[in-house]
């Protein structure tokens, strides 16, 4: 087995992991890009190994180099974090091939629920509920494609087998535009993903995300973690997350969590995943699997107390899950704002130096950030600098701890989402809880917020 794992990643989820090796012993080496030099999970990590300049393109997208800095640092293990690499089923297969321990799930997991079109296959065999569409990838044949539309029902929308990150798909509201629409998302998706296989399924209107936390062993032993809300959005972006999901029968959870820990076993899926479901009018709707740890697990980890990153390490070293599922208790109400260095009420990202850094703190208060005075920001990744997240006995009190941890926070020198958050936690339908996927652009086109102006 390892004993050191090379942490191919940066920023929050970097320290995240370097801090979870070191609880459990493990040695940790930093393969950081020329721009994080001064990051602190390089400075944290026992080694670190300049692989590549900024552009990520040249550092953490280089398969070869962060497998070659693997083998010259001893590392037996490597964990992809999320975004980058963590879900390339080509890379996962480098890594298996070159005898290091991949944390994640196998090359061949990764690539079955990485395909969609494979993935609501392998689902709707075990039983997971999809939203309803066409029976795989759409054919060639113009008259075949009408008819699937027709059975599918309008409005539906074509997505890219490959898609990923809220890119290639297509609403279709009329069955005359169905057919230039396939076409469309076909070249897009040939081009994007370099898969041009496409497939339909109904267009839900008013949808909420509701997505359910797994961890699966070596050994067949799976478990779900409860859910998590994520419909606050913004261009398929999550901006607040929170468990439980409020107004929806636990009974209804754990029937739908118990149907994904078994799709894990039936699948033969190891690690931590998430299967992400679209929820309207009391029903789940399968969309689509992360085989990858998430920006939001901490939400997961505040209701249930279990540490995610270091289940993940112990299943990559061979260790059955430490629960199960009857240990499992959930407790009380966590929510999740993501800090992003960012304008608030436009979104354009904010880069450079940060003058002032001070961490709320308090009960049920929770930060997870790389970020320092003096720290400068690189203009070449994502705008993430950290998440917020706050526990309560109940939503109130989570929601309450929230605001005052939003007022305490300063992070000087850059622009950032705090005052957005500080909005939504007054906002009316985030008080209610429940709202749906466009709550937040409705809002934003409504201009309601008015943070601008404000
Ligand atoms: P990606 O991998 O690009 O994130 P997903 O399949 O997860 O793609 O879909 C991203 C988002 O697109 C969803 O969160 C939802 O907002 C919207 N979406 C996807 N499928 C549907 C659908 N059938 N009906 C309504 N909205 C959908």
């Amino acid at each position: 087995m390892f004993d050191t794992v090379l942490i191919a990643n940066r920023g929050e989820i970097a320290l995240r992991v370097v801090r979870a090796c070191k609880a459990l012993g493990l040695k940790t080496v930093a393969a950081y890009s020329e721009a994080d030099a001064n990051l602190r999970h390089v400075a944290l990590a026992d080694h670190a190994i300049c692989f590549g300049p900024a552009p990520s393109q040249k550092s953490y997208l280089q398969k070869g180099e962060i497998i070659l800095a693997a083998k010259l640092s001893g590392a037996g293990a490597i964990h992809p974090g999320y975004g980058f690499l963590s879900e390339s089923a080509e890379f996962a297969q480098m890594v298996e091939d070159a005898g290091i321990t991949f944390i994640g799930p196998t090359s061949a997991a990764i690539r079955q629920m990485g395909d969609k079109v494979s993935a609501k296959l392998a689902m709707t065999a075990s039983g997971v509920p999809c939203v309803p569409g066409s029976d795989g990838a759409l054919p060639e044949d113009a008259a075949v494609v009408s008819a699937i539309g027709a059975q599918v029902g309008y409005p539906l929308i074509v997505k890219a087998a490959g898609g990923g990150g809220g890119r290639g798909m297509r609403i279709v509201r009329e069955p005359s535009e169905l057919l230039q629409a396939v076409a469309m998302t076909r070249e897009e998706a040939g081009r994007a993903f370099g898969n041009p296989s496409v497939y339909a399924e109904r267009f839900l209107e008013t949808p909420r995300h509701v997505e359910i936390q797994v961890l699966a062993d070596r050994h067949g032993n799976a478990v779900w973690l409860g859910e998590r809300d994520c419909s606050m959005q913004r261009r398929n972006q999550k901006i607040i997350e929170e468990s439980p999901a409020p107004g929806i029968e636990r009974a209804e959870i754990a029937r739908i969590g118990a149907l994904c820990a078994n799709a894990c076993v039936d699948i033969g899926y190891t690690g931590a995943g998430t299967f992400e479901f679209l929820y309207e009018d009391g029903s789940f709707f399968f969309i689509e699997m992360n085989t990858r740890v998430q920006v939001e697990h901490p939400v997961t980890e505040l209701v249930t107390g279990v540490d995610i990153v270091a289940e993940q390490l112990r299943i990559a070293l061979g260790e059955p899950l430490s629960m199960k599922q009857s240990d499992i208790r959930f407790e009380g109400h966590a929510i999740e704002c993501r800090l992003n260095a960012e304008n608030p009420w436009t979104f354009v990202p904010s880069p450079g130096r940060v003058t002032e850094w001070i961490a709320p703190g308090g009960p049920g208060v929770r930060v997870e950030s790389h970020l320092y005075a003096g720290y400068t920001i690189p203009p070449n990744y994502d705008s993430l600098i950290g998440k917020l997240l706050t526990h309560g006995a109940n939503r109130e009190q989570a929601v309450a701890r929230m605001r005052v941890a939003l007022d305490e926070i300063c992070i000087g020198g850059v622009d950032t989402t705090v005052a957005l958050h500080q909005k939504l936690m007054q906002e009316q339908g985030f008080r209610n809880g429940g709202f749906d996927i466009h709550h937040l652009e409705r809002l934003i086109e409504g201009d309601v917020l008015n943070g601008a102006k404000a």
